[in-house]
This record gives structure tokens, sequence and C-alpha cells, in this order.
């Protein structure tokens, strides 16, 4: 009978692998979840460019959601909301479990940092009657994607007397905004035979920020730089010296746009890493009373190896779950030890133009769902937390059990190149611990594309992996 199945197929689907399921299993209803959740995810986006502003909307959205600043000296009972900032740059938000951290804690982790360019402590200088700014690239980036495209400045300034001034220029459409220039083709015969990485160096991404002289008779030299200051100075009320004492960064002016006739995808700046964190903090404010403690940590420093005491490394996270501990009665190191975790960062998706970078069979795919790396790093698996066997059937039955779209993934071809993700800090507190994040194409450019389907499900990944009963 021909509907009837062969012995074959029968075999076939009993023990051979499936093509991942896809956006094609998906129900209707299910796809406009998705794009619901992405509405949420595009403000997040737009509103978290650099770490402080995400904490910043973090914040908001957990206290709107009944969350309280931790209070290491409070008592706290299953079901209470708890978020701990660390120096404006990184924010735990913790739920309160049943059984609190007593036989561990179950933890989401992402990066709110995203590559970009930052200001040299002197950037300010004028050569041949125009104005710029001096600057030092942050994270990896092609440096020649960085030219001639809008750029805002964001960040934070500290005065003489202490005060904390926030700068923010260049995101309205109605407001100037900056530019790193690039030499004509006419010019560029020599650039161009140039390598990728060589075409554009790093002291040639000056910021052009002004071109007007401060209006006086007087004869003075500098007078376009004096003029930027003074328009600074009227605004923020800093002075030349005050760039010594901040933290200002040139990130691409424009907003999130949806991508394709058929809106599926999402391009904007830094989806590397906030589309993990804005699931792993959506996933925390809808938990319930989880049975352990569930804490979404986002931190800083990941694009430029998590150093810092804002970053991974730091003891930030590890001395938050030794307070908890504390409360609940058992010693930090084995809440730790029992502890397990998702590494929520993004991986490389498949793209058909740069197929050769990509080993097709390992490889993640737009629409495919959330991606387990069960390690990254680079050739030889150096620089990496492998995850075990064991935590690696945990996450797959859980994922499967929860209907949640999933698919493998490594990062290119073994020798191509590699990334590292903060899983391997994680892993060092001796916490069991995968990366699990949603496919990225363009990856590290100023406009990264993801699919909304994709962002969706790793919120469902990060909700299932904090309402897990064991
Ligand atoms: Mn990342
Ligand atoms: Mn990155």
């Amino acid at each position: 009978m021909a509907d009837e199945k062969s012995k074959t197929t029968k075999l076939k689907e009993k023990i051979m692998m499936t093509e991942p399921k896809g956006v094609k299993s998906l129900t209707k209803k299910e796809i406009k979840k998705a794009d619901e959740f992405c509405v949420g995810y595009k403000k997040f986006l737009d509103n978290s460019p650099i770490e402080r502003e995400a904490v910043r909307y973090t914040v908001g959205l957990a206290e709107s959601a009944g969350f309280a600043k931790f209070d290491p000296e409070a008592e706290y009972r299953a079901g209470d909301k708890v978020y701990y900032v660390n120096r404006d740059k990184a924010v735990a938000l913790a739920v309160i479990g049943e059984y609190g951290v007593k036989n561990g804690a179950r933890l989401a982790i992402a990066h709110i940092d995203s590559p970009r360019i930052d200001l040299k402590p002197n950037p300010l200088y004028e050569p041949n009657n125009l104005a710029l700014f001096k600057t030092h690239y942050y994270g990896g980036l092609k440096k020649y994607q960085w030219t001639t495209i809008p750029l805002s400045l964001h960040g934070s300034v500290v005065k003489l007397d202490g005060t904390v001034v926030d700068v923010s220029w260049g995101d309205d459409e109605n407001e100037s905004c900056f530019c790193v220039t690039d030499l004509l083709p006419h010019l560029a015969q020599e650039q161009v035979k140039k390598p990728l990485a060589k075409a554009i160096s790093g002291e040639d991404l000056n910021v052009l920020i002004g071109s007007r002289p401060y209006d006086t008779k007087d004869e003075e030299k500098d007078l376009v730089k004096l003029n930027v200051m003074s328009i600074l100075n009227k605004k923020y009320g800093i002075c030349e010296g005050d760039f010594l004492s901040a933290e200002l960064c040139l990130i691409p002016s424009f907003k999130s746009r949806d991508i394709g006739f058929d809106s599926s995808m999402i391009g904007g700046y830094g989806h590397d890493d906030k589309v993990c964190a804005y699931p792993a903090v959506m996933a925390a404010l809808d938990v319930q009373i989880p049975e352990k403690t569930c804490i979404t940590y986002l931190t800083d420093k990941e694009e430029t190896g998590s150093d810092g005491n804002t970053g991974m490394q730091s003891d930030f996270l590890r001395y938050f779950i030794y307070d908890l501990a504390k409360q609940d009665g058992v010693e930090g190191y084995r809440a730790l030890s029992n502890s397990t975790c998702l590494s929520a960062d993004v991986s490389a998706a498949f793209d058909p133009t740069y197929a050769s970078a990509y080993e097709a069979n390992n490889s993640s795919y737009i629409n495919n769902g959330v991606i387990i790396s069960k390690y990254t790093g680079h050739g030889g698996k150096y620089d990496t937390s492998d995850a075990s066997a064991e935590y690696m059937g945990k996450i797959r039955a859980l994922l499967e059990k929860n209907d949640v779209l999933w698919q493998v993934g490594e990062l290119g071809k073994v020798d191509g190149g590699g990334g590292g993700t903060i899983a391997k800090y994680v892993a060092n507190m001796n916490v069991d611990v995968v990366d699990l994040g949603v496919p990225v194409l363009s990856m590290h450019a100023p406009f990264e594309i993801v699919s909304k389907t994709d962002v969706y499900m790793a919120y469902r990944a990060f909700f299932a992996f904090f309402d897990e009963k064991d």
C-alpha cells in the first residue's frame, strides 16, 4: 500500500537524526507570538546600545515586574524578586526558589557590551580646521565597516567635582551625528590593494565632529576645537580635561529595522548579545516560584575577554551567590558547585554567500531555533569549556520536552578562526554550563541580523530552564 511506511523509513525514523524541525513546524499562532515578543526586544535593543543603558533599561523592566533592590541583610522567601547592580555596568536579576540555592541555582548569563568605537582619554584635536576625535576600537570589529556610517556618542563623563553626566548625542534623526571618513575610490589605488584587515588601521578611525570656528575676532589657534568644546560645555557643563574621566562610545546611530519582504528578521546594532540578554531577562520576569533560585546575569566586557570587575572573570556573581547561600544556611561553594548555567550567547548563522567558511553539518541556521554549542574556542578546542555529555543530554532533553526549536552549532570550520564566550569562566567556578543562544548573520557588524522566531525560542529555552522541576 502506497501510504504504508516502508521498513527502511520506519528504521530511519527510529534511529537516524532528522533535519532540525525549523520554522516550518511552527503554527501561525506561535509565529505571531514570536513577532509580538520581538516588539519588546526591538525596544530593548534600541534603548540599550551600551552596557550602562542596558542596565538602566533592565532595572526599569524589573522594577515594573515587582523586582526590588537586593539587600544582603534582608531575608528572602520563595517567589521574592531582586536585582543587584554592579557598578552600573552589569546586573543580576534573581527569583528566589522554593529551595533557595540549597541545591544550587539556575543561571542564565548573557553579555550587554557590544563591539564599538571608544574615545581615547585625550580625544579632541584639530587638523586642517576640522575637529576630530581620536578613538580606540572596542572588541573584534572589521574596521572598514565602521567608516561612512552615521554614529552617535553615548556614555558618561565624571567631572572634577564628582558629578556624573550622561551623554547621548546623535540618535534622533533631527539631531546631528558623527562619522568616520574614508578615502574616495579615485585616490584609493594603494588602499584597495591592501588586505581588508589593513586597509583601515586603528589610528584611521578618527571621528569627524565639527568644522566651524568659534565666533571671535581674536587671533587664536584651534578655534574649531574650541567651538566644539564650547558646545559641549554649554550642553553638558564639561571641559576638555573631563574626557580623562569619561567612558564615551561611538555606536551606529540607526534604530533596529525589520528585514525581508516577510519582516521575518531584525537588523540592528548589538544583537550580540542583547538578543540573548533580553530573552533571559524576560524569562526571569515571567517565572513564578521556581524550584531553585533563578538568576539572569547580564555581564560586561565579554567582547574584550571578560576581564575587569564588571566582566565575567570578576567575583561579583560569585559573591552574590555566597550572599544568597548564607541566607539559606549553606556554604557558598556548595551552592555554586550544585548550580547549572546556560551561557547565553550568539553564534554564527550559516551564510550561503560565505558558505566556504562553514561546515554545513555542524553549522546553525536562521529560523532553526536556538543553538547549543558544546564548546566554542578555536582550533584544537583551545580556550573553551567543553560541556559534558551528561549536561548536553540534560539540556537536549529539556528542550525536546518543552517543544523548543533547537539546533547544534559550531562556529565555522575547524581552524577557520573561532571565538569564545563567558562559559569557560562559569565552568571554572565548578558549575555545569553550556552555550545556548541565537544565530546571527553579519556578527559584530554595525548592523547584525537575527530571525524573530529564533529570538522567541531563546526566551522559551530560558523559561523552560528556569521553570524545570528536577
Ligand atoms: Mn557574544
Ligand atoms: Mn561578540
